[in-house]
């Protein structure tokens, strides 16, 4: 892993950074790029932002590993306020939400993370939207998919996540093609007995994944800011023959805004994931090792001069 990312991701872990940078008066203007704010309130208004402009949102309520059952409880709370409320300003049509299992407890039990998704999935539906589990590290990613297939039972448009860096995921593409399903390189250091480590093999694995899904009857979902993969993508869809309503691409909230504009206005369905909560500390540090320019904003912000 490079330095620079496993610095920051140290630094993550630290409390005494962790204090300084959550106090920082600035830190409010940097975690505003990547985060809707700490409330559904906050979200509802950046969700009404996007929609505005064409795009399509995928919200998270920020929170994860949790091993309270309060701590779960809460988040289900959390959504099924924020899933009434989009229902209520119009906004579900255009808006989803994005679900971790581990913030709803599956670290203590499997059973109650189904219980707890099964909630917000039934709340979803009322409200006349759908949910998408979060996939988190390969660890998890057999519980994940078997409490997909049960929420499948029910509610069959439950979207799963599926990570390229993964050896197993093209066997996964093939078994989920019928579905919806979000593809994404992965965001967890894992290690290389389970996962391909080598950048331009992991592309490989996602163009060879983007395939199978492209070639199956369910709703693609391409998670990345990747120029090249968003590229061939395009071209495989129209080989698959594939109209744009046919899949979507998703990116990161307050990551690559004008190519989001862009391929809107080419006429593709973009969906934003925006994170919201307290919690959002973690978050912001896994997208500030991802890239060190926004380290570099952070750091200017921290300064004073951003
Ligand atoms: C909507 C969404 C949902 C996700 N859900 C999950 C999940 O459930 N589980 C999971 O493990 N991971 C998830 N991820 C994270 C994902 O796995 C990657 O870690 C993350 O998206 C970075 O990979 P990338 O494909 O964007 O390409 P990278 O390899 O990070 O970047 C490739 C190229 O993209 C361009 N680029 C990237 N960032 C920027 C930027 N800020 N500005 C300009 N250009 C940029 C650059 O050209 C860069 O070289 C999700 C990502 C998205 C977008």
């Amino acid at each position: 892993m490079n330095p620079l990312r496993s610095l920051i991701l140290a630094a993550a872990g630290n409390d005494a950074v962790r204090r300084a940078v959550a106090t920082a008066p600035v830190s409010r203007e940097v975690v505003r790029r990547f985060v809707a704010g700490e409330t559904v309130a906050s979200a509802l208004d950046v969700t009404g932002d996007l929609v505005e402009n064409g795009l399509r949102v995928t919200l998270d309520y920020l929170g994860e590993d949790t091993t309270d059952r309060g701590l779960a409880e809460r988040t289900v709370q959390s959504y099924l306020t924020l899933l009434d409320q989009l229902h209520d300003t119009g906004l579900a049509v255009d808006a989803e939400v994005s679900v971790k299992l581990s913030a709803v407890g599956q670290s203590l039990d499997e059973r109650l993370a189904l219980d707890n998704a099964s909630r917000i999935c039934a709340a979803a539906e009322q409200g006349g939207t759908t949910v998408t589990l979060d996939m988190e590290d390969h660890t998890t990613t057999d519980s994940t998919l078997r409490v997909l297939a049960e929420l499948h039972r029910s509610w069959p448009s439950t979207g799963a996540v599926l990570q390229a860096y993964l050896r197993r995921t093209l066997d996964d593409c093939r078994a989920l093609a019928g579905s919806r399903v979000r593809l994404c390189k992965g965001a967890y250091a894992e290690p290389a007995s389970v996962a391909h480590t080598d950048p331009h093999e992991v592309d490989l694995n996602y163009v060879r994944c983007a395939n199978v899904l492209l070639s199956g009857s369910g709703y693609p979902m391409f998670a990345t800011h990747d120029p090249r993969l968003i590229e061939i993508v395009a071209e495989r869809a129209r080989w698959h023959d594939k109209a744009p309503e046919d899949f979507e691409y998703q990116m990161l909230y307050g990551v690559r805004p004008s190519e989001q504009a862009r391929l809107t206005a080419e006429g593709h369905v973009v969906r934003v994931y925006v994170p919201f909560g307290e919690q959002w500390y973690g978050y912001l540090m896994r997208r500030l090792a991802e890239r060190p320019a926004n380290v570099a904003f952070f750091l200017r912000s921290l300064a004073g001069r951003s």
